[in-house]
């Protein structure tokens, strides 16, 4: 990550650290798990993503959406509880 925010903007704490981040994106009922860097708040937990992150993830979704990537690669089933 190329840039380092001096503080939370949620909390306003400067406890801010660069961590590698699960990140859970969907799309209707596909569900897709990327791993990225993000700016964390130690205090809470608020995370922050750089602007090449959010169109990745972006693209990601749409490559859920039309379910035509060869980078996704199934894991399991997500269900839910009725
Ligand atoms: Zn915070």
């Amino acid at each position: 990550m190329k840039t380092k925010l001096s503080k939370c903007v949620h909390c306003g704490i400067e406890k801010t650290k660069i961590k590698n981040v699960e990140k859970i994106l969907s799309f209707n009922n596909n569900t897709a798990l990327v791993k990225v860097d993000a700016e964390v708040c130690d205090h809470c937990g608020e995370r922050f993503y750089e602007p090449e992150t959010i169109h990745y993830f972006e693209r990601i979704k749409k490559e859920l959406k039309n379910k035509e990537s060869k980078q996704l690669i199934p894991v399991g089933i997500t269900f839910k509880v009725a």
